[in-house]
């Protein structure tokens, strides 16, 4: 079954040059840390997503998945979010590993 989308294939919205620095991604993760109305996962968890996304081939640019157009350290964090890789989330495919 094809699913249209190649890891070759660029995120149609986002190219290299809109990539934030790491220093600002930083800083938006630091502030949503501090926001109280965010449920955000463990710190074990979060690392956990995060190492998926590393290995992911639909990740772009080192911090965007090109399925939902994401900086990844934003998506990982938040309890209500998850991996939208087509048919079946990364993530909870790993849950309890
Ligand atoms: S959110 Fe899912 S599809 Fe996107 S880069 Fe991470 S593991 Fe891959």
């Amino acid at each position: 079954m094809t699913t249209g989308i190649h890891s070759a294939d660029p995120c149609k919205g986002c190219r290299e040059t809109v990539r934030p620095s790491s220093e600002r991604i930083a800083a938006l993760v630091e502030k949503i840390r501090k926001q109280s109305d965010r449920v955000l996962v463990t710190e074990e968890e979060y690392n956990k997503r995060l190492a998926l996304c590393r290995s992911c081939e639909s990740l772009q640019y080192d911090s965007t998945c090109k399925h939902c157009g994401c900086l990844v350290e934003i998506r990982s964090l938040q309890q209500e979010s998850d991996c939208p890789y087509p048919f079946a989330s990364k993530w909870r495919m790993h849950e309890g590993a």
